[in-house]
């Protein structure tokens, strides 16, 4: 009885939710559109594509659009990293210190990152320098958010799902203080979820 009034309830963090700004189903139908554009693009290209996520917020992403981009493009293959921003509370420097490394060369392979995010830009224009070092064919950024920031730095992101406001967004990967990011859709918390923590 407890856990059949807690679904028909709905999950235990939308009570948490001031309001919603991309759905799920939003969600479902970009990744289909981002991975049907990413393999048009790349039709031609013989060893595949190397997708590198970026660890933690990127995992919901790169799962779904790995899945998404199988069924209609050219073979993929996996890597994940994870870096830490040095900054100053919430923004961040472009300092940037990894924290997992690629597991293999990528010269002369097809990069696309697969990032969650881009908000002042700074981590992932310091990613691109670090990975084009490594002698890439290519590398290109896959960014399922973009919030307004971004635009005014110079981020070369090929491709973007949704431009959101500048506003803090949990959900689908994005967390706040690690909780939130099982969520299928990303929206806004409630000032009061602050207040609690
Ligand atoms: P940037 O260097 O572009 O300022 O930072 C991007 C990173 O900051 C993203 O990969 C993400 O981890 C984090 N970030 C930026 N905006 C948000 C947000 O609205 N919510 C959450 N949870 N993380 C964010």
């Amino acid at each position: 009885m407890g856990q059949a009034k807690a679904m028909a309830d709905g999950s235990w963090y939308d009570t948490d939710i001031d309001h919603v700004i991309i759905s799920e189903e939003q969600i479902r139908e970009k990744i289909d559109e981002l991975a049907k554009q990413v393999a048009a693009d790349h039709a031609d290209v013989k060893d595949g594509i190397l997708l590198v996520c970026v660890l933690k917020g990127a995992v919901m992403f790169m799962a779904d659009f790995a899945r998404s981009l199988g069924r209609q493009g050219p073979s993929t293959e996996m890597e994940f990293m994870a870096v830490s921003s040095y900054g100053q509370g919430t923004t961040s420097s472009g300092v940037v210190r990894i924290l997992k490394d690629l597991d293999r060369d990528i010269t002369d392979r097809h990069v696309l990152v697969v990032e969650d995010i881009v908000d002042s830009g700074l981590t992932l224009s310091w990613l691109m320098k670090y990975l084009e070092s490594r002698s890439p064919a290519s590398v290109e950024v896959v960014a399922l958010f973009r919030k307004p920031d971004a635009v005014k730095v110079q981020v070369p992101t090929k491709y973007v799902g949704f431009d959101i406001p500048n506003e803090f967004v949990v959900g689908y990967g994005l967390d706040f203080a690690e909780r939130y990011r099982e969520m299928p859709y990303v929206g806004v918390l409630k000032p009061e979820v602050y207040a609690r923590s």
